[in-house]
């Protein structure tokens, strides 16, 4: 019986793991597949307050594990399965270790960006194709970028990456967007964001430098065509990874 499990090693279980240490709930931390998360498959961090310099993701995140382990936080490798938490102490049943029970438990799994699965786009993932516009806009100034998708997200990331490319090219597959009416518009106000919208992307299309472009179905014509880019950001939403 624990008094608290976190699931998951990135910043937000990392946090959880130093406050609860230092007030003595004895926290055990559950690491998946991936320990670290997110930032652990990212190069240099720049805008973590307190490195002014910088840091490379995997340091940040092998940091705050060092500092959660002073503070007597113990970890362990395993993937949940599922838990129950309709009754008390809750119960985890955990790939590698087992049933585990616990008074708290605290979720900190993260999100993964979703992908299209076209052809071309998972294996250009860090070479044209990104999920994160705040991370990877700024390899891309003076640059034409696409974004495929017409929610919330994809205005958000739009708006940001015109800070960088010489043009921003949203890729919707319908003729309305699915963004709330102020994020459109202000997005349609953006002098740098051409649309071409009612297109399925089919394929990403890549030259001898990387991306080139992106093949897409005009859906009112029926016809192919392919629209020219040097970055493509795919932002059509996250799936929180809770499927436990
Ligand atoms: P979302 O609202 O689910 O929008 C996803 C978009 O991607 C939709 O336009 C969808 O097209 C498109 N899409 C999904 N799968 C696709 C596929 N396989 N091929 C082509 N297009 C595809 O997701 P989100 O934009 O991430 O927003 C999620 C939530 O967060 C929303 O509630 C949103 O309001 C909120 N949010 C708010 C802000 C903000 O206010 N600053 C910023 C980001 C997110 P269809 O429209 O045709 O389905």
């Amino acid at each position: 019986m624990h008094k608290t499990i976190i699931v998951g090693t990135g910043p937000a279980g990392l946090t959880a793991a130093i406050y609860l240490a230092r007030a003595n709930l004895a926290p055990l931390v559950l690491e998946g597949p991936q320990p670290g998360g997110q930032l652990t498959t990212t190069t240099e961090v720049e805008n973590f307050p307190g490195f002014p310099d910088g840091i490379m993701g995997p340091d940040l995140m092998n940091n705050m594990r060092r500092q959660a382990e002073r503070f007597g936080a113990v970890f362990k490798t395993g993937w949940v399965n599922s838990i129950e938490l309709g009754q008390r102490p809750f119960v985890l049943d955990v790939e590698g270790i087992g049933r585990l029970e616990a008074e708290t438990v605290i979720l900190s799994t993260g999100a993964s960006a979703k992908y299209l699965g076209i052809p071309g786009e998972k294996e250009n993932v860090g070479r044209g194709v990104s999920t994160c516009a705040t991370c990877d806009g700024f390899f891309f100034r003076g640059k034409r970028i696409i974004v495929i998708g017409g929610g919330d997200s994809a205005m958000e990331e739009a708006a940001f990456l015109t800070r960088f490319a010489s043009e921003v090219r949203v890729v919707h597959r319908r003729e309305e967007l699915r963004a709330s009416k102020i994020m459109q518009e202000r997005a349609r106000a953006n002098d740098k964001i051409v649309w071409s919208l009612n297109r399925t992307p089919l394929e990403v299309v890549t030259g001898d430098h990387g991306v080139t472009g992106l093949k897409v179905l005009n859906n009112s014509t029926g016809e192919e065509e392919l629209l020219e880019a040097d970055g493509i950001f795919v932002a059509i939403g996250h799936t929180p990874n809770t499927g436990f």
